[in-house]
Parts: C-alpha cells; sequence; structure tokens
C-alpha cells in the first residue's frame, strides 16, 4: 500500500487514461436486452445506469441489477457521484409493486435496492423504502434483500427504524470516505452519524451482517483508510467493500481522481480487513457495493430458510 499523489495520465482528450485493469466486457446479448427493456418498461432506475457503474456490461449480461428506489434525482450533492441532483418529483407510491415486480420478473436470489437520497420528504423515503421490502417479499418470497441505504440524516426520527423494522436480509451504509474528506467529498454527511446508522443496524438484529463500503483513490491515507476501518468492526459492520473511485466525467464539479490503488494494494487491504475481523472484504478496482453482492454476503438466504438446515 502507497500513498500520495500520483502523476496521472491523460488521453488526448484530456480525460484521465484508465489503466488496463479497468478494460471491461460491453455486455450485451438476450439477457442484457431483456433486463433493459424491463427496467424501461416498468418505469425504474438503477443505480448500475444512474451512477454509470464500469461493470454494467458485466452484471446486466449476468441478468443482475441494483434498483435504486425514490426516483432519480438527489438531494444531496456528493461530489463523487453521477446520480443527477437538484428537486426530485414527488415520491411514486406504486414503486414498490414494479421493483417486486421487476425481482419476480428476474428470478433473483439476492436482490440489492438503493436510494437517492430525500432530504425533501419527512421520513426521507423510508415508508417507501418499507413497503419495496414488503413487495420483494410477498411476490419474490424465495429472494433476499439487501438494502444499501441513505443516512436519514435529515429526516424525522424513527426513519431508519421504519426501514430496520422490515428486517432486511442485509443492511449496508456505505462510509465512502475518510472522515478528513467527508466536508469535501460529502458535505450533507457526517462520519459519525454514518457510523451510528451502522451500529444502529447491527445492534437491532445482531444475525444480520451489517455492511458497508469506501472508495479509494480521493486523496486519502492509508493510515486513514485503517482507521475507518477499526471505526466499521467497532460499529459491528461484518462486509466491507473496497473500491477505485472513478470521476463520472471531467467536470469541476467532480473530484479528481487522486490515485490509482492498484489491484495488489486492494488484496492487501482485503488481507489487513480480513485479520480485523471482517467475515468478507470484497476488493478490488471495480468493486462496488453491489458488485457480486450474493457472493459478499455468503450466499445469504431470505429470513425462515435458516431453519430449514
Ligand atoms: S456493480 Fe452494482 S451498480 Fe454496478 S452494474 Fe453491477 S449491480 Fe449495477
Amino acid at each position: 500500500m502507497t500513498e500520495g499523489p500520483a502523476q496521472l495520465e491523460k488521453t488526448p482528450s484530456g480525460r484521465t487514461r484508465l489503466p488496463p485493469w479497468f478494460r471491461r466486457p460491453l455486455g450485451g446479448g438476450a439477457t442484457f436486452a431483456k433486463l433493459s427493456s424491463l427496467v424501461e418498461g416498468l418505469g425504474l432506475h438503477t443505480v448500475c445506469q444512474s451512477a454509470r457503474c464500469p461493470n454494467q456490461g458485466e452484471c446486466w449480461t449476468a441478468g443482475t441489477a441494483t434498483f435504486m428506489i425514490l426516483g432519480d434525482v438527489c438531494t444531496r450533492g456528493c461530489r463523487y457521484c453521477a446520480v443527477p441532483k437538484g428537486r426530485p418529483q414527488p415520491l411514486d407510491m406504486d414503486e414498490p409493486r414494479r421493483v417486486g415486480s421487476a425481482v419476480l420478473s428476474m428470478n433473483l436470489r439476492h436482490a440489492v435496492i438503493t436510494s437517492v437520497d430525500r432530504d425533501d420528504v419527512p421520513d426521507g423515503g423510508a415508508s417507501v423504502w418499507a413497503a419495496t421490502i414488503r413487495e420483494i417479499r410477498r411476490q419474490a418470497p424465495g429472494c433476499a434483500v439487501e438494502v444499501l441505504i441513505p443516512d436519514f440524516r435529515r429526516s424525522a426520527p424513527g426513519s431508519l427504524d421504519v426501514v430496520l423494522a422490515e428486517r432486511p436480509d442485509i443492511v449496508n451504509h456505505n462510509i465512502e470516505t475518510v472522515p478528513r474528506l467527508f466536508p469535501m467529498a460529502r458535505k450533507g454527511g457526517d462520519y459519525r452519524f454514518s457510523l451510528d446508522v451502522l451500529r444502529r443496524a447491527a445492534e437491532a438484529d445482531p444475525s444480520r451482517p451489517a455492511k458497508s463500503g469506501i472508495m479509494l483513490g480521493l486523496g486519502e491515507r492509508d493510515d486513514e483508510v485503517r482507521d475507518v476501518l477499526r471505526d466499521l468492526r467497532a460499529a459491528g459492520v461484518q462486509i466491507v467493500s473496497m473500491g477505485q473511485y472513478l470521476a463520472p466525467e471531467k467536470n469541476a464539479f467532480y473530484l479528481p481522481v487522486h490515485r490509482f490503488v492498484t489491484p495488489d494494494e486492494f488484496a492487501a487491504w482485503a488481507a489487513w480487513g480480513r485479520e480485523l475481523g471482517f467475515r468478507h472484504v470484497e476488493a478490488g478496482p471495480l468493486v462496488r457495493s453491489s458488485y457480486h453482492a450474493e457472493k459478499q454476503a455468503g450466499g445469504s438466504r431470505p429470513r425462515g430458510e435458516d431453519a430449514a438446515e
């Protein structure tokens, strides 16, 4: 693991040239096409598209996607995220039913749901989150539900509890970066508040894995990353994902890539995280919190199936 800014190579158009390990298949084929038309036909949003995830080709070709609920416009202004920002549409109360329908059509065993931040509504969208979990359980009862939730920091007290009360199989809240970089990268968030979200999720049901994720390459130091991993473990987090930050586009709003962390460095982080006691550390340049989520969860099963073994 090394530190400090690297001299990043530029393309003729001035964009940062990606290292070779970012070459990805474009994806395609019948499954990809079916998924595209399903998402479009149901009027749903995916973080795969909205966040311009580099893994979309692989994931969609394999028939997996991460649905993004509460619309596709976020009320926060995180400077690492490609999701559109601004004034969102009113909440769509039929969205949970359509997400459930999509999960059923895709025959998923493990569904990952995330959302934009909705600081404009009193409960931050928690009631829609709860309805979405219920709909997946109703329409696709064999499917595990992993929720990648916002912090509900500007929402009514109890909003997080509304989501936790539906007993999702995995609760994920990404810490995203080290505390020193929060004011620059994630100014609507608060490092300690996010840790508390994770602690509350872990304490609400110790048998359910709490999960978090961090991006590397934003200018963090190794000692700061180690402190974050220690804090996550202390909060009860069991699964952590670590991936390379990629700037959504060349635009002064978005933070530039500070440096590219090599695959070997990620492997070292994974080993270190396991020594720290995480049940699973998924680390690599292309890792996102929903990337191979079922594997990260160790093949999480829906509640009720545990007793069968
Ligand atoms: S890694 Fe997650 S967000 Fe990216 S394409 Fe795969 S499912 Fe979608």
